[in-house]
């Protein structure tokens, strides 16, 4: 294992100056085919599904990053989602924290349900659910922590331990945390799974997704599902995460700072009704935040006095923070979840409440930001 610091590794895994060139960063391999010198007899590379030479430097950095063995790079998160769902069989279940993306909980409910794969929502905050929710058609608790956009926290390391009591895994989606702020594998759990698109390609111009796990069967899993289903990334957008994630460090400890300025502001302020942070001393998952992440993260929501109607005036009303889905990126943005990206939840157990707003803070000069928060807030 690689053992440097975590921008160490974020620069230099699995990048080393190209033995031909010296190039100093990992050249774009467009190359579909490679020529084999006998049937079968090649450099390691045969055809760019299978693999390709960029690509293996972005799954090498992020197994890097996660500390384990094994990375694999999709088109986008959900399709990395979707090649890691695709172990279960028909009849199987999954238990889904109740506050889950809402593209997870579509997967689940409008694609692998096709297929006879049941969900059950459970409260991750309360280990015991697990336990009491598992049965024997059960094989995995898919687990986000922070949650999006509620911002629960969930201790990975029960969730994990009660998952492997119970004979399953346990598979979390690092997003919103990303692996400088949280690395699950050394808390139990067994695959972690990111939307690229987000803090590790961090300048909103690449969609991807990435999986690492220290489990050799999984990754056996992973490897011949990529090569099988073929929703691989480009080898441009490899080059446009590698660039991103070599950066990862310093913009979160800066998504950090601004956010804890923002938070600062939104829990003083009178246009303000509830602040949903995991680093306010009063949030239910203070303490295990505390305890599993580096720092609170960049992303913040917060419900106006007013509700839904006050959330659409403050949305069209910032001019720096941009109404846009997505987060993650070095521009700040906001965007009311209930009607944007969590939309497939009405009506089921993860419906998120109509009123809450949710800020992705970016790393422009924090006055700039405030300022911005307190025009719109009135
Ligand atoms: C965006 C997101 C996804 C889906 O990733 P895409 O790259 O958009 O396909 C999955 N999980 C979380 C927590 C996300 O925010």
């Amino acid at each position: 294992m690689n053992t440097s610091g975590f921008n160490t590794r974020a620069i230099h895994a699995s990048q080393e100056p190209d033995e031909q060139t010296g190039a100093v960063t990992v050249p774009v391999h467009l190359a579909t085919t490679y020529a084999q010198q006998g049937v079968n007899q090649h450099k390691g590379f045969e055809y760019s599904r299978t693999g390709n030479p960029t690509r293996q430097a972005l799954e090498g950095s992020i197994a890097a990053l996660e500390q384990v063995k094994h990375g694999f790079a999709f088109g986008s998160g959900m399709a990395a989602e979707d090649a890691i769902l695709r172990m279960l069989n028909p009849g199987d279940n999954v238990l889904l924290g109740n506050d889950a993306y809402g593209g997870t909980f579509r997967l689940l409910d409008k694609i692998y349900s096709r297929i006879g794969v049941t969900w059950t929502a459970v409260d991750l905050t309360d280990v015991s659910q697990v336990a009491a929710a598992w049965t024997p058609a059960t094989k995995l608790v898919w687990l986000e922590t922070p949650t999006n956009p509620n911002l629960n926290v969930f201790d990975i390391a029960a969730v994990a331990a009660e998952a492997h009591r119970q004979g399953g895994l346990c598979i979390v989606d690092n997003t919103f945390a990303t692996p400088y702020l949280q690395q699950p594998a050394a808390l139990g759990a067994d695959l972690i799974v990111h939307s690229a698109t987000k803090y590790l390609g961090g300048h909103s111009d690449v969609v991807g997704g990435l999986a690492a796990t220290d489990n050799d069967e999984l990754a056996e899993h992973l490897a011949f599902t990529q090569n099988s289903t073929g929703a691989v990334i480009s080898p441009f957008d490899c080059y446009l995460l590698l660039r991103g994630m070599k950066t990862l460090g310093v913009r979160m400890d800066r998504h950090f700072e601004n956010a804890t300025a923002v938070v600062d502001l939104l829990t003083s302020h009178s246009a303000v009704e509830t602040v949903l942070y995991p680093g306010l001393a009063g949030h239910p998952g203070h303490e295990v935040a505390r305890d599993q992440m580096r720092n609170f993260g960049g992303m913040v929501s917060f419900v106006p006095v007013g509700g839904a109607d006050a959330a659409a005036r403050i949305v069209t009303s910032t001019k720096l923070f941009t109404l846009a889905e997505s987060l993650g990126a070095v521009e700040s943005l906001i965007e009311v979840p209930a009607g944007m990206t969590h939309g497939s939840t009405a009506g089921s157990p993860l419906e998120v409440d109509a009123g809450l707003v949710r800020l992705s803070v970016g790393i422009e000069n924090v006055e700039d930001l405030l300022d911005d928060l307190k025009h719109a807030l009135g």
